[in-house]
Formats: C-alpha cells, sequence, structure tokens
C-alpha cells in the first residue's frame, strides 16, 4: 500500500525542481538542476526543449533517491511549470521542431500590435481575460509555424503538436499517448475562453492557429496519464497539474474568495481568488483561472510586477553596496528617518496596473546624506509599494472582497524588516508559508489529493501550516504620506518615458 509519497516537479524558468513530500506536506527529498538560457537575438528567450525534459527526469529520478526510497513507493506525480512558454512538436518523431520560446521573449510584439490596430483587443480580452502581448502563447505558437519550414504544411496535415511545458513534459512521461494540458496553463494561452475552459474558435481564428494542435484541456486534478516504466522506475499515475502561479496559489492554501498570495522572486505575482466569480478588471489586471477542482471554476485576479528581487540584486551587482542579498534588511534599518527616497524600478518597464513598456528606473528625493541605507530601503520599500498599488488595483475592480490578509512566498519574503514594512504599506496582516516550496506543494497537493491519499481543501487548508505573521502598524498618517510621494514619484517616471 502506497503511504502518501507525492512527487512535484516544478519546471521554472531558470531550473527544473523535484521534490518528494511525504503525507505530512514536509519535503522529504529534493533534487535541482539548472539549464542553459538562449539569447538569440535581442529580446529573444529560448529554451532548448530537450534540456527541460532531461532535467525532470534527472532531478525527478534525484529527488526519489534522496528521499530514499524508489519510484514503486510513490503514489501520483504532480506537475507545476514556467507558463506561456511554447513548445511544438512532431507527432510522428516526438520531437520538437523549435526550441521553446520563453515567456519572457518579445520577438512576436509587433503582431500583438498589429492585432490590436486591427481591433482583436476587445474579443481577445472578453474570451481570455488577458490583454494582447507577446507574453502569452498564441503569438508564439504562430510565429513558429510561420517561421520554422514546412511548419503550416505539416500542421495542416495534423502532424503537429503544440504545448506549454505541463503538456510536453506529460506527453513524454507518458511515452507520446497522452496530449494534455490543465485548464490554468491552458487559459495563459490566449486561445481558451475562460468562461468555458475550452479552446475558443474565434481567438485560434485571430492567431491563424490550427484546432488540430491543441492538447486536451483537463481539470487541475485529473487522470493525466501514467509515466512509462523506464523513465522512473516504476508506473507513477500523474493526478495534478498546474501553471506555477496558480499551484502557489493552492499551496498556500487560497481556497476562500477574498484569499490573497503574492510571490516574490525575480519579480512579483500576486493572486486574489475571487471564487466563482469572473472579475472583468478596470484597472489592467488579469482575470485568470486560479483552478478547477471539483465541477466548477474557481477564478482569480492577477497582477504582475517585473522588478521585485531583481532591485535587491541590483544593489547587489549593479551597485555593490550589499554582497548578499538578506544584507538588504540590516542595511535598511540604518537608513535615516527623515530622508524618504524613493525607487521606481522600471529597470525593464512598469507592469500592472501601469503597463508601461517605456518607462526606465528613477530615483527621488536624494540629498548630500542619502546614501547606501537610504537606497536599500528605497529598494526594498518599492517591492512593498509596488504591492501596494496591485492591492489598490484589485480593491477597485472587487470592492466587496475584505483583503484582511496578504500570504507570501519567494526569495523576497525571507527577509523580516521587508515584510514588516510590507504589512506596514498595504496595512493588512502579511503572512509568511512555513514550507519555502509553495508551488511544488500545490502540485503536490494536487496529486495527492487526486491519488485520494491527501486531504480535501478544506482539511489541507486547516493543516496548513503559516510560517511567521506580521501586524501592520496603526500609523495609517505615515503610510498616507508614503503611498503619496510613490504615487507622485511613478507619475514623474511615467511623464518622463514620454517625454523621453
Ligand atoms: P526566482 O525563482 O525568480 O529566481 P526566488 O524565489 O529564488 O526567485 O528568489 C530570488 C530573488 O529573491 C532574488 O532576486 C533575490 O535578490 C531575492 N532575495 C533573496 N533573499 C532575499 C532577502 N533576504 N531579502 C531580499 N531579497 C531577497
Amino acid at each position: 500500500m502506497k503511504n502518501g509519497f507525492i512527487l512535484a516537479v516544478d519546471q521554472g524558468t531558470t531550473s527544473t525542481r523535484s521534490i518528494v513530500f511525504s503525507s505530512d506536506f514536509s519535503a522529504k527529498g529534493i533534487d535541482q538542476q539548472e539549464f542553459p538560457q538562449q539569447f538569440p537575438r535581442s529580446g529573444w528567450v529560448e529554451h532548448n526543449p530537450e534540456d527541460l525534459w532531461r532535467t525532470t527526469v534527472e532531478t525527478a529520478r534525484g529527488a526519489i533517491a534522496n528521499a530514499g526510497l524508489t519510484a514503486a513507493e510513490i503514489a501520483a506525480l504532480g506537475i507545476t511549470n514556467q507558463r506561456e512558454t511554447t513548445v511544438v512538436w512532431d507527432r510522428r518523431t516526438g520531437k520538437a521542431i523549435h526550441n521553446a520560446i520563453v515567456w519572457q521573449d518579445r520577438r512576436t510584439a509587433e503582431a500583438c500590435d498589429r492585432l490590436r490596430r486591427e481591433g482583436a483587443a476587445e474579443l481577445i480580452s472578453t474570451r481570455s481575460g488577458l490583454l494582447i502581448d507577446a507574453y502569452f502563447s498564441a503569438s508564439k505558437i504562430a510565429w513558429i509555424l510561420d517561421n520554422v519550414a514546412g511548419a503550416r504544411a505539416a500542421a495542416d496535415a495534423g502532424h503537429l503538436a503544440f504545448g506549454t511545458v505541463d503538456s510536453w513534459l506529460v506527453y513524454r512521461l507518458t511515452g507520446g499517448r497522452k496530449h494534455v494540458t490543465d485548464i490554468t496553463n491552458a487559459c495563459r494561452t490566449m486561445l481558451c475562453d475562460i468562461a468555458t475552459g475550452q479552446w475558443d474558435e474565434d481567438l485560434l481564428q485571430c492567431f491563424n492557429i490550427p484546432r488540430s494542435l491543441l492538447p486536451e484541456i483537463l481539470d487541475n486534478v485529473d487522470t493525466f496519464g501514467v509515466t512509462e516504466r523506464s523513465i522512473l522506475g516504476a508506473e507513477i499515475p500523474i493526478r495534478g497539474v498546474a501553471g506555477d502561479q496558480h499551484a502557489s496559489l493552492i499551496g498556500q492554501a487560497c481556497f476562500e474568495p477574498g484569499m490573497m498570495k503574492a510571490t516574490y522572486g525575480t519579480g512579483c505575482f500576486a493572486l486574489l481568488n475571487t471564487g466563482t466569480e469572473r472579475i472583468t478588471s478596470k484597472n489592467r489586471l488579469l482575470t485568470t483561472i486560479g483552478y478547477k477542482i471539483g465541477p466548477e471554476i474557481t477564478y482569480a485576479l492577477e497582477g504582475s510586477i517585473f522588478v521585485a528581487g531583481a532591485a535587491i540584486q541590483w544593489l547587489r551587482d549593479g551597485l555593490g553596496i550589499i554582497s548578499d542579498a538578506g544584507q538588504s534588511a540590516d542595511l535598511a534599518a540604518k537608513a535615516d528617518a527623515q530622508q524618504q527616497i524613493y525607487l521606481v524600478p522600471a529597470f525593464t518597464g512598469l507592469g500592472a496596473p501601469w503597463w508601461d513598456p517605456s518607462a526606465r528606473a528613477s530615483l527621488f528625493g536624494m540629498t548630500r546624506n542619502s546614501g547606501p541605507a537610504e537606497l536599500a530601503r528605497a529598494a526594498l520599500d518599492s517591492i512593498c509599494l509596488q504591492t501596494y498599488d496591485l492591492m489598490h488595483a484589485m480593491k477597485g475592480d472587487w470592492p466587496e472582497a475584505s483583503l484582511s490578509l496578504l500570504r507570501v512566498d519567494g526569495g523576497v519574503s525571507k527577509n523580516d524588516w521587508a515584510m514588516q514594512r510590507l504589512a506596514n504599506i498595504v496595512g493588512v496582516g502579511v503572512q509568511r508559508a512555513q514550507s519555502a516550496e509553495s508551488t511544488a506543494l500545490g502540485a503536490a497537493w494536487l496529486a495527492g489529493y487526486g491519488a485520494g491519499c491527501w486531504p480535501e481543501p478544506s482539511r489541507f487548508a486547516a493543516e496548513w501550516v503559516a510560517g511567521e505573521s506580521f501586524s501592520p502598524s496603526t500609523d495609517t498618517e505615515w503610510n498616507r504620506a508614503l503611498v503619496k510621494g510613490w504615487e507622485a514619484a511613478v507619475r514623474a517616471t511615467i511623464q518622463f518615458a514620454a517625454h523621453a
């Protein structure tokens, strides 16, 4: 009898991580591998799909071995992955016909502009919940079909298959038997009608993508197939799949409407569970499928910030004022309370809710007394203030939401000083996950629940263990003044970009 060991694969943008979890949700064995990033031209980002596959198999084997187990003792496999990244392969050979085009890749920006000019924005945002952008999979698929010799003809003949990374990995793990994806990955392709959770003919036509390319869409807890025995040493049922941000929403047990999580890595992704209500944003947030576990779709509002932890990397690698990210806390704590410097970290443009790709980073309010401590505080503040903007936009879109707690994970969330500051600035309690691996835990929970050996959502939420919590300060006057200064700084940054 299997005793609830679940293998989770977290296939990310820079590395692949596999973790074996016990039924008490603790990590028992872990393995991780980085793989090469390819930048063939300015603005282009690719991964070799064979690297994604190889690191998945090797780390899965490694995690099982490090847990002191054999594959036969694993009850189920869950997969979570970098979203939007696009693979097209030939069903006849099982080989990709081009490198994976990564979510960050901007090569299709012009094609997206053209669609916008042709008036497709309304249809696309109503059906898919997304704003036209090169970020999503649809324009990347079209690019592969139009730029790889013979691809269009092969697609028309039904030989080609498209998948986001989950779909590609499941295809390989099942020995080519299953061409499937899950509803959260599907909804980030820009080809899915989020009302029904199915592919949409009008969107397919918009991007000129044949229906025959697409995988079958399954729920997050579903039967995704069984791994071939030769790959991991036993047949393991794949019972749960979700895109990374959705998996961390689940791994943070945000199952109730109004619950919100923010993951702070290089950038930050915040998702607010809006329940069965599909909220159309008036503030340029995305409407997305949070997850589907059971008969109904749960929706979420999503906001992303391009630079969060990357601002701390800039302090370390660009300015050299810290030697590791953790030092930013001690340095910021020494900053002079009398001088408030603002860093608007638009190094690569501004994300939600501003969406200004031409904006560039700016510093405001420096005096002769400003130094490394004030800069460190400004960098950490910028992460908190951008989160404030997202929450403000979410409240505007969904005034009924109480938004009384923010659950956090990711690298920056380890920083106590920043998390206290975050609570003060957003004005609600901030709760850090005890498990540093919320994303993988979410995938593990989906698979464990699917396999019948992990608890249902309400019990998982009750047994979920929080780490440290941070309560907001009561000094709302201070908060108001800080936010006012920030808003002026963002306005000036956007104005400057328009002038330049
Ligand atoms: P990713 O998956 O995007 O690489 P991680 O969750 O691993 O992100 O977090 C890495 C990011 O977190 C880096 O940008 C780093 O600067 C930042 N970071 C890590 N530790 C801290 C810390 N103690 N304080 C502030 N930022 C931190």
